[in-house]
């Protein structure tokens, strides 16, 4: 078994590694302070970090294929972890940022050619940003056979009704597409009612209603997370994505290499909160020695390394598993690094925030946002509770 990254990686690695340094983490302040001022859309610096990731080679590195810069997810893994470690600047900055990687996926495996150019071409780009609008408030949407919004036709034409909430991104009026599902077919078979259409977002009758907090974040540089509601929203039969009743296939293919990505990035948030924990440790003096020499900091900063080493080392192979098996066949070890990864890297900021006193809690720290964003992935692409149930049910199923 070889451990070592590739030649190819090793380069990119360097590169990005070289604009973290150069460009991302300097502007961490400026972007903070331009965030509270730019309302729903990203900080002005935004466009000129875009400008020098794209100079330097760094854009698309997510996707595999012809229509990104061809990596697999075994390549990929070590630099999304990079970015992990500025998760508000760095992947927006390289165009891999989700919803958006996500949406590009779906619209480059299962996009006719019109739409592919229409949107997909503009995303890759990183001309406009985009949605994924699944989740409801009125049903329990981690059981997406509840999804309950209409998608009904009529004539050359679609007519979308239901009331959408938490669509990320979809708050930042660069947004200019989501991706709607819905209930085309109540009457089918359980997974074949639901369809994916595209949906412009300035459709008349989509009414974007409000941004939801997350811990009382706005999340505002990453677009927020909108409450929408679609009254009567029309649009053409060419908008629709792959065939009818396939809605509930294209969000399983969608969500694999969106967890795998989430994941990666967390053990790079929990890196930079190790590396905050360790420095403020070592500066701060209680009781007559350095915070850093109790031994309960001592034991936090060990476990949190002894995690963040499993952690890593079973993306690594769910990556190579879905690179070598697909990502069906990497079902398990996908729902087992969404499951533990969110909440091992939130025990580990809960540590680094500790360990900072009163700090940690505040805005004079990243600690406190990259906590809550930690948490909220307990939730997001499916509660911790639902992949158990099925990741249980699978190993169950040898036995019966
Ligand atoms: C920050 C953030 C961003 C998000 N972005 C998006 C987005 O861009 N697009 C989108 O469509 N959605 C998005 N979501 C929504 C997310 O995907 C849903 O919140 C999630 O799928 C859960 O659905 P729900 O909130 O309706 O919870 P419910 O389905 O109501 O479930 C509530 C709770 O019930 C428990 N539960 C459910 N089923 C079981 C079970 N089988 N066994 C045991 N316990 C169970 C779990 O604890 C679960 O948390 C986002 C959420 C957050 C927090």
């Amino acid at each position: 078994m070889d451990f070592a990254f590739d030649t190819v990686t090793e380069d990119l690695r360097e590169r990005l590694l070289r604009f973290m340094d150069e460009c991302v983490y300097p502007a961490e302040s400026a972007f903070e302070e331009q965030a509270a001022s730019s309302g729903w859309g990203p900080p002005p610096l935004m466009a000129d970090l875009k400008d020098e990731a794209r100079k330097r080679g760094l854009w698309n590195l997510f996707l595999p294929g012809e229509h990104g810069a061809g990596l697999t997810n075994l390549q990929y893994a070590p630099l999304a972890e990079i970015m992990g470690r500025s998760p508000t600047i760095a992947p927006t900055a390289t165009n891999c940022a989700a919803p958006d990687t996500g949406n590009m996926e779906v619209l480059s495996m299962f996009g006719s050619p019109w739409q592919r150019e229409e949107w997909l071409t503009p995303l890759l780009d990183g001309e406009i940003r985009s949605a994924f609008a699944m989740t409801e408030p009125d049903v329990a949407s981690s059981d997406a056979t509840n999804i309950a919004t209409a998608i009904v036709r009529d004539g050359d034409e679609y007519v979308i009704n239901g009331r959408k909430w938490f669509i990320s991104g979809a708050m930042n009026p660069n947004c200019k597409i989501l991706i709607v599902m819905g209930k085309t077919n109540p009457d089918a078979p359980k997974h074949r009612q639901q369809s994916m259409v595209l949906v412009p977002r300035d459709t008349p009758g989509l009414d974007i209603k409000r941004g939801m907090h997350v811990f009382g974040y706005t999340d505002a540089d990453h677009g927020g997370h909108a409450e929408i509601e679609f009254r009567d929203v029309r649009v053409p039969v060419d908008n629709l994505i792959g065939e009818e009743g396939g809605g509930f296939a294209i969000a399983q293919a969608r969500l694999g290499p969106g967890r795998i990505h989430h994941c990666m990035r967390l053990i790079g948030m929990a890196e930079r909160a190790v590396e905050l924990m360790c420095r403020r440790a070592l500066a701060r003096t209680t009781f007559g020695k350095p915070v850093a020499q109790q031994g309960v900091v001592q034991d936090w900063i060990a476990e949190s390394r002894i995690k963040i080493e499993q952690l890593r080392l079973l993306v690594l192979k769910t990556a190579w598993l879905m690179d070598t098996v697909g990502n069906q066949g990497a079902h398990t070890e996908i729902q087992a690094i969404k499951i533990s990864t969110p909440i091992t890297v939130e025990w580990i900021l809960d540590k680094a925030v500790q360990v900072h006193g009163a700090g940690g809690v505040s805005q004079d720290f990243p600690l406190a946002g990259l906590w809550a964003g930690a948490r909220a992935l307990r939730l997001a692409d499916g509660p911790d509770e639902v992949h158990k149930r099925s990741l249980a049910y699978r190993e169950l199923k040898g036995y019966m």
